[in-house]
């Protein structure tokens, strides 16, 4: 038996890296599975077809998180193809990384619209099949940065730190309604996101980690386990760091 038994996820960027960990991971607790992808097809493609290998149905839509409608009709499509959505995770992310003396409109918009607007336009949708449902649970994805800064990613941080406002408030909004809202905030994963830091860069954040070592994607999969599972059915409006202790 599995945690996630019976329930349907709607995960947004899940083809690469955090994201496709989380698709694993819930579909081995049992659940059905919809990801989403911005541009790679073929790694999506390949994920569906290997989670449907684990008995659970799964579907992969290309969909622009940042875009309102893509969002309406995504969920419209879920709900048609399997009746309702109990877990939504806003995963999808993107960096554009500069000092702010060098940072152009567009390197903020696009990081505040793919990061930050994308968390609205998917609450903003599965709310209503959620609160018709009787329940759900939200989880976004934030990060250490949003809590503490960064220099060279004021947009990046100022999107994640959005989130964290915007969770608790949707937490206390719908809280009556049996609704969870949380997010969550990993240190230092491995991904491709954070491969393209140069050396020097990634030495110096492992210098500051207690626990001395990197995370990885299972490291957050399994606390969005927790928190979309009954195992945290009364957590709701926290922020969960996943860091080996750095934000401490
Ligand atoms: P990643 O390896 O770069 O993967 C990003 C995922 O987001 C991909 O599946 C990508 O799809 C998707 N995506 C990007 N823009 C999208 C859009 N407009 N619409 C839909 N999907 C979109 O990143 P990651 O490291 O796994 O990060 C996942 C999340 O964790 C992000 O929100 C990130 O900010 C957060 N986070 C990461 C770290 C870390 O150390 N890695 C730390 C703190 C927080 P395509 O494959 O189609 O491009």
């Amino acid at each position: 038996m599995g945690l996630l038994d019976g329930k349907v996820a709607l995960i947004t960027g899940g083809s690469r890296g955090i994201g496709a960990e989380i698709v694993r991971k819930y579909a081995k607790e049992g659940a059905d599975v919809v990801f989403t992808y911005r541009s790679s097809a073929e790694k999506a493609i390949a994920l569906q077809k290997e989670i449907e290998g684990m008995g659970v149905r799964a579907e992969a839509i290309q969909s622009d998180a940042a875009d309102f409608s893509q969002a309406e009709a995504l969920v419209k499509q879920v709900l048609d193809n399997f009746g309702k959505i109990d877990i939504l995770i806003n995963n999808a992310g993107i960096t554009k990384d500069t000092l702010m003396l060098r940072m152009g409109e567009e390197q903020w918009d696009q990081v505040i619209e793919v990061n930050l607007k994308s968390v609205f336009n998917l609450t903003k949708h599965a709310l209503r099949p959620m609160l018709k449902n009787r329940g759900g649970s939200i989880i976004n994805m934030s990060s250490v940065v949003g809590v503490f800064g960064n220099a060279g990613q004021a947009n990046y941080a100022a999107s994640k730190a959005g989130i964290i406002g915007f969770t608790k408030s949707i937490a206390k909004e719908v809280g009556s309604r049996n609704i969870r809202c949380n997010a969550i905030a990993p240190g230092f994963i491995e991904t491709e996101m954070t491969e393209v830091l140069d050396e020097k860069t990634k030495e110096n954040f492992l210098s500051n980690i207690p626990m001395k070592k990197l995370g990885t994607g299972e490291d957050v999969a399994n606390a969005c386990v927790f928190l979309g599972s009954d195992m945290g059915a009364y957590v709701s409006g926290q922020v969960l760091s996943v860091c080996g202790a750095l934000n401490t």
